[in-house]
């Protein structure tokens, strides 16, 4: 036996002296490197008393050294435990308490800070930016590329927590298979190969940079330019040389801003891809209308990897997440009773495949609440599938507000407001109100020529039915997001909740 998500990369090597990652300072990590400074960590993983099955927890900086790290663990038959470098030392303590890891890697600036929260862990290493610590000098002791220890498909490879916005944050365990299985899907349907040149500026400790990118460039052969964050310049910089960029819609709309983003900085590019939340139709819009390109938006999530693509080579509609990927079942079901739903009604989507995850860590009661019985996974969101057979995310399913009993689905009221002229964005959502249960409401990002409340309200009307229409709009200067992206709704739950109260 080999190990399955390993021997991918492996098989993918094109020639040892080929770059794999490339830094701003001008660092070449080379296919070769790769393979021996990750059996050098694998060794010393083991040498460690790292076992297979232990998890390893990793909380630090950016760099190509985690990727070498994330590798090694794999190879060593332990399971990579990223952990987002904002989580406070009171997160960290409970992620460490709930996965009990044999290792923990945190930076050597927060190794204090941490020790508390860390306590209870056997080993801690450490790992900086640059890509030296404790953990580095354990490798620097091992010899090259070793034996990799065996894993079967459906053995852990990695564990990834949910970003959580409501109740305990669960970790969702996902397979050697999972991972490798949807990197050979995105290689083949994304057109993905040896010639191919990432710019990666996404976080590795979330499934979109750590696997979506990642996994699909080594699967290739491919490169990959390698940012430690969002940098619009830099990537405008680097793009003359990129055949491909991944991104989150922020990395589109904050790039639109660039007066230097045109057709000809992005002439050697052949695919920008968009995912982890929604691009707006308009953001696809502007964007084909600088560079002549049609960004390309897939869904997928933490627990499921990619789900589903707009096509490479046909329509990539705005607005939709494209088809279910190959391999990939997807279903629309009435969230209440199971049943399938024809085309164009809103339900519950549902997805199942060699993607899916194989539950929540020491979750069963979690896991067994979140599977149909036919093996399909409630994924959440609420969408649906038009009659060309492209799935549209109307949003969370927790999201949805309901109103004086009506059901309100905040996309559509989100995409009648920010058709309106001076509106940047919007997000929409229910507040507790004594008449109604919940209240519309609506959060709206304006531009200099905004419009106020009572303009947005007379524009609604008559262009939504009146249960839909917000009872207040609170104009603001931006959103809440998080590092993928994604509106926090939760937040603005919180920060509202009483608005409807006095
Ligand atoms: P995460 O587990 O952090 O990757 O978050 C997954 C969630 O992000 C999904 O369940 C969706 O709600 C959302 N999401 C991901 N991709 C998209 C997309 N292209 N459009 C809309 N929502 C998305």
């Amino acid at each position: 036996m080999t190990n399955h998500l390993f021997s991918l990369v492996r098989d993918g090597v094109p020639d040892p002296a080929k770059t794999v990652i490339e830094t701003p300072e001008g660092r070449h990590i080379r296919y070769g490197d790769l393979l021996a400074r990750s059996g050098a960590y694998a060794a010393a993983l083991a040498a460690a008393g790292v076992v297979p099955g232990d998890r390893v927890a990793v909380q630090v900086e950016k760099s190509p050294e985690v990727i070498v790290l994330y590798l090694g663990v794999v190879r060593a038959g332990a399971v990579f435990l990223p952990l987002n470098t904002a989580y406070t030392p009171a997160e960290i303590a409970y992620f460490l308490g709930d996965a009990e890891p044999a290792l923990f890697v945190c930076d050597p600036a927060r190794r204090e800070a941490l020790a508390e929260a860390a306590a209870g862990v056997p080993r801690i290493w450490t790992l900086d930016a640059s890509g030296r610590g404790s953990a580095a000098e354990a490798a620097d002791g091992q010899g090259g590329d070793g034996p990799d220890v065996p894993r079967a498909a459906d053995d852990l490879a990695a564990i990834l927590y949910t970003s959580g916005t409501t109740g305990r944050s669960k970790g969702a365990m996902l397979t050697h298979d999972n991972l490798a299985s949807n990197a050979r899907v995105l290689v083949e349907h994304w057109r993905f190969t040896a010639d191919d040149v990432l710019i990666h500026a996404l976080p590795v400790f979330h499934t979109h940079g750590l696997f979506v990118a990642t996994n699909t460039v080594l699967a290739s052969g491919g490169a990959m330019l390698f940012l430690p964050r969002l940098d619009p310049k830099k990537i405008l910089e680097l793009m003359p040389r990129a055949t491909a960029m991944m991104g989150v819609p922020t990395f589109y709309t904050r790039l639109l801003k660039e007066p230097g983003l045109d057709a000809e900085v992005a002439g050697k590019i052949r695919l920008f891809v968009s995912g982890s939340a929604p691009l707006l139709a308009e953001t696809h819009r502007e964007w084909r209308a600088r560079t002549g390109h049609a960004i390309l938006e897939r869904y997928g999530m933490t627990e499921t990897n990619m789900s589903t693509s707009n096509p490479y080579d046909g329509d990539r509609v705005a607005g939709t997440v494209g088809f279910p990927l190959p391999g990939v079942s997807l279903r629309v079901v009435d969230p209440e009773t199971g049943a399938a739903l024809e085309s164009e009604k809103i339900g519950m989507i549902e997805v199942r495949g060699p993607n899916v995850f194989k539950g929540y860590w020491r979750m069963p009661e979690k896991t067994a609440a979140e599977f149909r019985p036919d093996g399909f996974f409630i994924t959440g969101d609420l969408g649906k599938v038009d009659r060309a057979g492209y799935v549209h995310i109307v949003g969370r399913g927790k999201d949805l507000i309901i109103s004086g009993g009506f059901n309100v689905y905040p996309k559509e009221v989100e995409t009648e407001i920010d058709g309106l002229p001076g509106v940047v964005e919007s997000a929409v959502i229910g507040l507790a109100h004594p008449d109604f249960g919940e209240a519309v409401t609506a959060v709206v990002v304006g531009g200099a020529d905004a419009p106020d409340e009572a303009a947005v309200l007379a524009a609604l009307e008559g262009r939504l039915a009146r249960f839909k229409c917000p009872k207040r709009v609170l104009v603001v200067d931006e959103l809440p997001r998080n590092t993928m992206g994604k509106v926090q709704k939760n937040v603005l739950r919180d920060r509202y909740a009483d608005l409807y109260r006095e």
